[in-house]
């Protein structure tokens, strides 16, 4: 039986998420996919376990209540425990069922099957993402960035506080479930402001992320009812801006 971890964690983590390119799995791919440089991503994300060659929930950086009261411990345990741990079941099954194809599948199935792998992907490293994105108020959450993240924002959009409504308002707007991304653009190493529709979709390929917020009602609904603004808002009060920068100082090294 072939337990050859179907694509390459890197090669993968390089076009999820913020490329939104399905992927026709290969274990001879070299480490660029659908164009998108491996290195647009940071390194050394959790979330894949080498040995068994299959991806894992990784846990979170902090307890579930830390980011309380802005964002509650009910919402967080549902939303790392239930919504991150399917999208790893979901990506680990597609990709079993292209290796199946493979090996004597019925090929007509691929396009199904890649576009799991895309979705349940992206949400993988959306979340991995997302998770390490903030930290507790007051504790490594909130505030304004610093280093050359700050001088990006200013020189980008002019202030924080211009960068901050637009982040917010593009959060605010996302039609469905979605995210808002802010992200490093890998011709002009500008900061961009985009909208990305389910977990996949509208990215602006081979973008590296620097800050996002999950805007699906799972990451707000019991806290906060429809009031997604007031989510929004809250939001604001955890960012790691720290982690934030250092994904930035990555992109544009
Ligand atoms: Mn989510």
């Amino acid at each position: 039986m072939d337990t050859t971890p179907a694509i390459h964690r890197r090669d993968l983590i390089s076009v999820l998420g913020v490329a939104g390119v399905a992927v026709a799995a290969s274990a001879s791919q070299p480490r660029i996919i659908g164009g998108t440089p491996a290195s647009t991503l940071p390194k050394g994300l959790p979330g894949f376990d080498e040995a068994k060659g299959e991806y894992v929930l990784p846990p979170l950086p902090y307890d579930k209540a830390a980011l309380e009261p802005h964002i509650d411990a009910q919402t967080m345990e549902i939303h790392h425990g239930r919504h991150h741990k399917a999208y790893v079941d979901g990506l680990n099954k597609a990709l079993k069922a292209l290796r199946d194809i493979r090996d004597g599948g019925d090929a007509a199935l691929i396009k199904h099957w890649s576009r799991e792998v895309s979705f349940h992907g992206s949400g993988h490293v959306n979340h991995t993402l997302f998770w390490n994105m903030m930290a507790p108020a007051g504790k490594g959450g909130g505030g304004t960035p610093g280093g050359s993240l700050a001088k990006a924002i200013d020189r980008d959009f002019s202030s924080f506080d211009k960068f901050a409504a637009h982040f917010k308002a593009a959060a605010g707007s996302v039609e469905g479930g979605g995210w808002a991304w802010l992200v490093v653009c890998p011709i002009s190493k500008r900061l961009a402001i985009i909208q990305q529709e389910k977990q996949q979709d509208q990215m602006l390929t081979g973008a590296a992320p620097v800050l996002g917020i999950d805007v699906w009602e799972h990451a707000y609904y019991i806290k906060h009812q429809n009031k997604r603004t007031d989510y929004v808002t809250a939001f604001m009060n955890v960012v790691n801006w720290k982690y934030c920068e250092s994904l930035h100082d990555q992109a544009t090294a």
